[in-house]
């Protein structure tokens, strides 16, 4: 496919509308560029063609299935995007005083009142931008509790090996020293590796739960009482919501502090970089501490202000606001009903498919049931056939399937995590699973028609290493 540059011409452009008789403001010289800047020179229709062309080369939810395991990638109800893009909403201007932004400050202010319940927190912050990055956050509000005890010693996050990858990540980045706490056979965190490695210079507990196996952790009382009593806090990645909103919530649990993936659970687009947000809720203890500027309501109006020890900004402004738009439309529609019912369809689906596949393919835990998402084990296959994770993925493509996320987690060898959320109908779940049953059988009559897959679409399989580590992201001028 041709670059925008390379279908450039000089002179053509898209002069449809009349020139402008609006005079020229007067800038300063030295606010001008010297030359102007390198753009390409196109006319609409070859613009159009081009994003149009993008656009079918890519799949997203609306193209079909999309059960990539840990991302929730479900439909987003288009209303919610009507709503991020009113003009009162999309036109504000961050610096714009507060007095003429309420609509804007109610949203987060009403967007956080909301989420706080739903997790069992008493305040949070709008102002991560990602998953990783409210983790982050939240580690800094674990790390001033204990400075502002004069507890140096707290220097150790615990993280079960079943936890997300940007758990021991983010622990990292905040200066934590990272320990592995091993999973027991079921799956769920081995309680008593859990006591031997809690102790006084536990700064704090980081759990996915679910977690990566797609499991909800029995012992979870168990193990923030375990963590707590060694004077340790618990860290709840709520990342995925999608599988407990409405039916459990975190602080009630015993988590100190929690993060969301509004773009996640709450209905925003994502994938290919953004935008997102990742609130941190925590318990009251810990509100002193939180980023600022935060949003309180008084005598009628909302007003920005700063927690008494806020650890400062995280994010410039008020976070990804459009996002925050659209989960508190979200949260609106749905209401009190309609958000544990969501959790409910989440799990059943991701159940029935789990189901209809496990007298075939080895599940990694879930036999007996999974929450929002389950993890098939292809080891027996790659040994009896030679053909992988990977290669079953790719076959998928040929189908119109995203595949599920591979080779993660780390614990489980070969492995395919599926998540196939709420917003899927049976028929959808039953073409999957008809799909994965005939691709097993294809594995053992025709291997190679998956170690060549995928077949159909606009490219193969790319040197996946260079395209992460030497990705070209700008165009070669040859001037
Ligand atoms: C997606 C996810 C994250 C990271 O979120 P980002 O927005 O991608 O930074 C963290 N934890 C879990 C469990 C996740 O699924």
């Amino acid at each position: 496919m041709k670059l925008l540059f390379e279908r450039s011409r000089p002179g053509r452009g898209m002069e449809y509308l009349p020139p402008c008789d609006t005079p020229a403001a007067d800038f300063a010289p030295d606010a001008l560029r010297a030359a102007p800047p390198r753009l390409p020179e196109l006319s609409e229709v070859d613009l159009d063609r081009h994003y149009t062309e993008l656009a079918r080369q890519t799949h997203g939810v609306n193209d079909g299935f999309y059960p990539l395991g840990s991302c929730t990638m479900k439909y987003n109800p288009r209303v919610n995007e009507a709503l991020a893009a009113l003009p009162g909403f999309a036109e504000l201007h961050p610096l714009q005083p507060a007095g003429t932004a309420q609509g804007a400050l109610e949203v987060l202010y009403r967007a956080e009142k909301l989420l706080c319940e739903i997790t069992g927190m008493a305040g949070m912050t709008m102002q991560p931008a990602a998953g990783a990055h409210g983790e982050y956050t939240g580690l800094l509000l674990i790390r001033r509790y204990h400075q502002s005890r004069g507890d140096a010693a707290r220097t150790k996050i615990l993280v079960p090996d079943s936890a997300h990858g940007t758990n021991p990540a983010s622990a990292a980045m905040a200066g934590f020293t990272v320990v592995a706490v091993p999973s027991n056979a079921r799956g769920g965190v081995d309680l008593d590796a859990l006591r031997a490695a809690a102790g006084p210079d536990t700064a704090g507990l980081m759990l996915t739960n679910p977690n990566t196996l797609g499991l909800f952790d029995p012992n979870i009382l168990e193990i923030t009482r375990i963590v707590h009593e060694a004077g340790g806090l618990c860290y709840y990645d709520g990342a995925n919501l999608n599988a407990i909103m409405g039916h459990a919530r975190p602080g009630d649990m015993g988590f100190d502090c929690v993060h969301l993936n509004l773009h996640k659970t709450f209905s925003t687009p994502h994938g290919g970089g953004g935008p997102g947000s990742g609130p941190v809720g925590c318990k009251a203890f810990l509100e002193q501490f939180l980023p600022a500027p935060r949003v309180r309501c008084a005598d009628g109006a909302y007003r920005f202000f700063t927690p008494e020890h806020s650890l400062g900004r995280v994010r410039s402004f008020y976070g990804n606001f459009a996002v925050v738009v659209r989960a508190l439309a979200y949260m609106l529609a749905l209401g009190r009903q309609g958000i544990p019912e969501a959790a409910e369809n989440a799990v059943l689906n991701a159940n029935y498919l789990m189901h209809r596949l496990a007298g075939t393919y080895d599940m990694a835990c879930c036999e007996a049931g999974c929450m929002h998402e389950f993890v098939m084990d292809l080891s027996r296959l790659k040994a009896e056939t030679g053909v992988t994770a990977m290669d079953v993925a790719k076959r998928l493509l040929d189908f119109g399937i995203h595949p599920p996320t591979m080779y993660f987690p780390l614990i489980v060898h070969e492995a395919l995590m599926a998540e196939p959320t709420e917003t899927e109908s049976r028929e959808t779940l039953d073409a999957a699973a008809d799909l994965f049953l005939q691709i097993w059988d294809e594995a053992h009559t025709d291997p190679e028609i998956l170690h060549t897959a995928p077949h159909n679409t606009p490219i193969g399989r790319p040197d996946e290493v260079s395209a992460a580590r030497r990705p070209v992201v700008r165009y070669a001028f040859e001037s």
